[in-house]
């Protein structure tokens, strides 16, 4: 047996890359949130009641039978030919333009890899999604804030910005944003694109909710408007990732990336040092899945519509006056905004006293702000928990203001 001194101080192997990890915010806040009669606002998970749990045990069985032992064996880092093949033809793009990701998570991750050189200036939202700051911050980039209104990005203030600023890439989510549920005008999405071309500026359209819209009409991708700017699909400036973790099931963990040729090979062999491939009987899964993704995106989306203007109509009903918030097109997040000098981190505890939880706004601002703003998610909460939540966040806002 050695001695304790003779073995390695472990944390002092930790590379400098992930000394830059931090738990997440969120999650320690959110510990305070997790007792048993809090009604939670917090989390941001799709609703599992609306899961098509035996389509899934079908599609298992269907994908088995079909491709026996090749259903689990390894399969190529591209991903399962046929599921490439239909994403490719929905959105008119060649199948070799398609990446299958674990995730979109795994997709932000990847292309933080191949495109970040440390200190290169990534544009985010502010606020943006904390996920992906998660997955850029390892490749150690320089962050700069986008201004947003209730428009999402203001192009006006980014062409200034741009004009001071070199920047590698601009992270991007333009419908029903996480964490506000903002959307993105058709105007300011031709100038975002537009405006980013010109600068050299890559830009990564991130957009897990853009099926679940619950009003209005829906609006051509960025990446629809890069293609149409470039004339060629191995020359758009616009990358974009998608998911079927909100539309279908998270657990399967299938999402993909649709690029330039460029971008992708270079993200199948970010991939292979990854994962290898994403699990091929999930995948296979997903493609047997695929003729009910139509009626599924019908059945959530009008869950969620309904609890989105339940929790709405609450809101108007028990919020004091001064407190803003968004109204959602589709998604699952609203943003509340209080007067300046309310702090909504502080406030918390008093939240979680009259048994309600919500995110406070500030860890999803990569330079911080937002001290005032919170996250609230609609999409698994019943109607009796919206009604009684909303009267408690209601209290609690009166509470604070007084
Ligand atoms: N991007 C955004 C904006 C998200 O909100 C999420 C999930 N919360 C993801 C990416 C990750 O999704 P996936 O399950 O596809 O990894």
């Amino acid at each position: 047996m050695s001695t304790s001194s003779a073995l390695p101080d472990l944390s002092a192997l930790i590379s400098r890359r992930a000394q830059t990890m931090t738990a997440s915010a969120i999650r320690e806040i959110l510990k305070i949130t997790q007792q048993p009669d809090v009604i939670s606002f917090a989390g941001g998970l799709p609703a599992p009641e609306l899961f098509p749990l035996d389509a899934v045990r079908q599609a298992a069985e269907t994908a088995l039978n079909k491709y026996g032992p090749a259903a689990l064996q390894y399969s190529t880092t591209e991903g399962h030919p046929p599921l490439r093949e239909w994403i490719a033809e929905r959105h008119g793009i060649p199948a070799q333009n398609v990446q299958i990701v674990t995730g979109s998570q795994q997709g932000l991750d990847l292309l933080g890899k191949i495109l970040i050189n440390e200190g290169d200036t990534v544009l985010v939202e502010a606020p943006t999604y904390l996920g992906a700051l998660q997955s850029f911050q390892p490749y150690l980039p320089q962050y700069a804030q986008v201004p947003t209104d209730e428009g999402g990005i203001d192009v006006d203030a980014l062409e200034r910005l741009l004009q001071t600023t070199k920047a590698k890439l601009l992270y991007a989510i333009p419908n029903f944003q996480n964490p506000t549920g903002r959307t993105l005008s058709l105007e300011r999405r031709r100038r975002l694109v537009e405006l980013t071309a010109q600068h050299g500026v890559l830009l990564i359209e991130d957009d897990p909710y853009g099926e679940l819209r619950f009003t209005g009409e829906a609006l051509p991708s960025l990446y629809a408007l890069g293609l149409e700017l470039a004339g060629d699909v191995d020359r758009n400036h616009v990358v974009y990732c998608s998911s079927f973790s909100k539309t279908l099931v998270p657990g399967l963990r299938d999402a993909w990336i649709e690029a330039a040729s460029p971008i992708v090979a270079k993200l199948i062999q970010a991939k292979q040092g990854a994962d290898l491939h994403t699990p091929t009987l999930n995948q296979m899964m997903m493609t047997e899945l695929l003729p009910l993704l139509p009626a599924q995106i019908e059945t959530v989306g009008a869950a969620y519509r309904e609890r989105g203007a339940h929790m709405l109509r609450q809101m108007d009903e028990q919020f004091p006056a001064g407190v803003a918030y968004t109204r959602p097109e589709g998604g699952m997040f609203l943003w509340v905004t209080l007067p300046q000098g309310v702090d909504t981190v502080a406030l918390l505890p008093r939240a979680v006293e009259n048994k309600v939880a919500y995110v406070p706004g500030q860890p999803f601002f990569a330079l911080g702000g937002g001290q005032n703003t919170m996250r609230l998610s609609y999409s698994s909460a019943t109607p009796e928990q919206i009604t009684q939540g909303m009267r408690a966040l209601g209290q609690t806002f009166r509470e604070a203001l007084a």
